[in-house]
């Protein structure tokens, strides 16, 4: 049986690299030419299709956010002059905003995440994502498709009937949010079933909310059903997705993620925290440099799956959550996951100025784990997770600051 979707999550990193800048070519020579919206940037840049030949030459262009991508649109609509007036577009899809969305592409879209995912012919899989207006119910269910599974699209209906259907059908497989799956759980044992040993459900892919580690934990322990992630955004499809390593995710083969300063647009250092940026290549929607306003790092390290794909070392959090110290994005997730691994400790990061210099200190409740951040072992793991080092620890009596927050910005710049 084959490991991957296809050999292109085999392929050399050059061989990927150069296919990329080639197809990255001809995206802007259509755009150039099809994009009245494309055609006005790159003009107002004084560029040429030519200057966008690799992947290195998108920070030549602006990262347009979802929230320009509703403006451009309602300026232009309905696909913000991102959309050739001929292509012959399958469906046109919405979400809040509002945005309209042609449809990307036929059949391919999740379909590597649904196989990493271990989703093949003779699965029954409950896809339980709207199909109304939204992308997600029929994109999903051609990405089950393109592995052979059978959908059952049981959209948006109650708990009830999804374990109705998870007992009449023998459903094998679940797509959809982790809660909604622990809500039918919830119910079929309120039903007196009894989930693991009555049903046949053994395979979960989640998208479109994070999946806790301790939710996790129970579905695998206690349900006996095989986690995986995917992640993408509603503008541009399919992102990334989880293997069987359960470290992180493969980028897709058809986008181009970029890690960036959200400040200016520019490629933060290899494995640094950033905005994940993403252009599909595709000659139908033609947008380049979709901010998603997530916040991620690049896995440099290879995976033993054999997928060659680098990795996003999941979503750290929103940008506007995250503070940046000498150069280094925090987020209040990667500090949360140092206070995971000292449990006994109770603690916060705080990002003040001092000498000009950003500043960055540990508050501890006294007597809460004290000695324990004076620990190399603290240091070590807050800066192997955070990649910035502790200047100061200090000792707060009674509770920690502003209702116990992981990170506060201090920072005063007069
Ligand atoms: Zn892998």
């Amino acid at each position: 049986m084959s490991t991957f979707f296809d050999d292109l999550e085999g392929r050399s990193a050059l061989q990927r690299k150069t296919d990329q800048n080639r197809r990255l070519s001809e995206m802007i020579a259509v755009a150039y030419r099809h994009s009245s919206r494309v055609k006005e940037t790159m003009d107002g840049l004084d560029l040429k299709p030519r200057d966008i030949a690799s992947v290195d030459d998108l920070e030549k262009l602006p990262v347009i956010s979802r929230e320009e991508l509703v403006e451009l649109e309602r300026r232009d609509p309905p696909f913000g002059g991102l959309c050739a007036a001929d292509v012959n577009v399958a469906r046109i899809f919405t979400s809040p905003g509002p945005v309209y969305e042609p449809h990307l592409g036929e059949g391919q879209l999740w379909a590597r995440g649904y196989f990493a995912a271990g989703f093949r012919r003779g699965d029954r899989v409950l896809n339980t994502f709207s199909y109304h207006m939204v992308a997600a119910g029929l994109t999903f269910h051609e990405g089950l498709r393109a592995v052979e599974a059978t959908v059952i699209p049981s959209g948006t209906s109650g708990t009830e009937m999804q374990v109705q259907l998870i007992r009449d059908l023998g459903v094998t497989g679940y797509t959809g949010t982790p809660s909604f799956l622990n809500a039918i759980i919830a119910k079929a044992e309120e039903m007196g079933h009894a989930f693991r040993e009555d049903f046949r459900l053994r395979r979960a892919s989640f998208v479109a909310e994070p999946l806790q580690p301790s939710l996790r934990k129970r579905f695998e322990e206690i349900y006996g059903i095989d986690t995986y992630q995917m992640y993408g955004a509603t503008e541009v499809g399919d992102i990334a997705y989880e293997c069987s390593a359960k470290e992180g995710w493969h980028i897709c083969e058809d986008v181009i993620v970029e890690i960036v300063d959200p400040a200016t647009g520019r490629s933060v250092e290899p494995g640094q925290l950033g905005e994940v940026v993403v252009t599909r290549l595709n000659d139908t929607f033609l947008l380049f440099r979709f901010g998603t306003g997530d916040l991620s790092r690049i896995i440099q390290d290879g995976c033993p799956c054999g997928r060659t794909a680098r990795r996003l070392g999941g979503i750290a959090g929103r940008v506007g959550e995250a503070v940046k110290v000498r150069g280094m994005f925090i987020a209040p997730s990667q500090v949360a996951r140092v206070r995971e691994a000292f449990p006994r400790v109770t603690f916060q990061v705080v990002v003040t100025r001092e000498n000009y210099r950003d500043f960055l200190i540990v508050v501890v409740v006294d007597d809460e784990g004290y000695g324990a951040v004076g620990d190399t072992r603290f240091g070590e793991l807050f800066h192997s997770i955070c990649a910035v080092r502790i200047d100061r620890i200090e000792k707060v009596q009674g509770g920690l600051h502003e209702e116990g927050k992981p990170l506060i910005d201090k920072r005063e710049w007069k």
